[in-house]
């Protein structure tokens, strides 16, 4: 039996997310995102769209929005952007994790957004800074619930997309990810002992744009679900 210690603050919270189908909950232990995986995305960010080797950086878990809870608008930007992504919901760890096994690892997949500080992270990227205020702020991760692989199996083509206040802003398919989701398992492993309760989030097709306060929101992934939420 784990014993709790006397802790010299109150312990914070653990962040966990909605499973579909059950009031039991999927506890999230890191967060990592894959940058640029999709080839139109990449162009529109003013890069190559060549298969380059996957890069990733990680939200603290801290950032997550749950159960349809509203996005604050964050503080020191003007130019706060959505990003629609399929996330990927981790039940088993491991290092230097097989392509062929690596969706063994899979517990299940959700919608998430990864919400950029977009000014900032212009800034970070032209002063070689690292992204952390721009992707890892209060707020940046919202993420709906989580479907298990038992319901869905593993969704590999279909539509991603992003509507706010009903018109069409991004869309992509998930066959259009550049690197698929067993080898982005396989090269985080390489990178992190990962762990059960860990999301990564699949990077986002194109039509990134910004944001204002009282925008709703309403994503979806073919095959997973829906997200939906408002900007305050
Ligand atoms: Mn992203």
């Amino acid at each position: 039996m784990n014993q709790t210690p006397p802790y010299v603050i109150a312990a914070p919270e653990a962040a966990s997310l909605p499973v579909r189908g059950t009031d039991s909950r999927f506890p999230v232990h890191r967060i990592y995102c894959v940058g640029r995986n999709y080839a139109a995305h990449a162009v529109e960010m003013g890069h190559d769209p060549d298969k380059e080797p996957p890069f990733f950086f990680q939200k603290s878990p801290t950032c997550l929005v749950t159960d349809g809870a509203p996005v604050p608008y964050p503080t020191m930007t003007e130019d706060f952007h959505h990003e629609i992504e399929l996330v990927v919901a981790l039940s088993k760890g491991g290092s230097d994790i097989p392509v062929e096994s690596a969706l063994d690892h899979v517990f299940g997949y959700g919608v998430c957004l990864d919400m950029t500080r977009r000014d900032l992270q212009a800034v970070a990227k032209k002063a070689s800074r690292p992204w952390s205020t721009s992707k890892s702020f209060d707020g940046a991760a919202p993420c709906g619930e989580i479907v298990p692989v038992s319901e869905i199996g593993h969704p590999d083509r279909g539509a991603v997309w992003l509507d706010v206040n009903g018109t069409r802003r991004q869309e992509g398919t998930l066959e259009q990810m550049i690197w698929k989701i067993p080898e982005v398992i396989n090269t985080l492993s390489q990178l992190f002992a990962l762990r059960p309760g860990d999301l990564i989030m699949t990077g986002t097709p194109a039509g990134v744009g910004s944001l204002v306060r009282g925008d709703d929101l309403h994503g979806h992934v073919d095959g997973v679900g829906d997200l939906k939420l408002s900007v305050v």
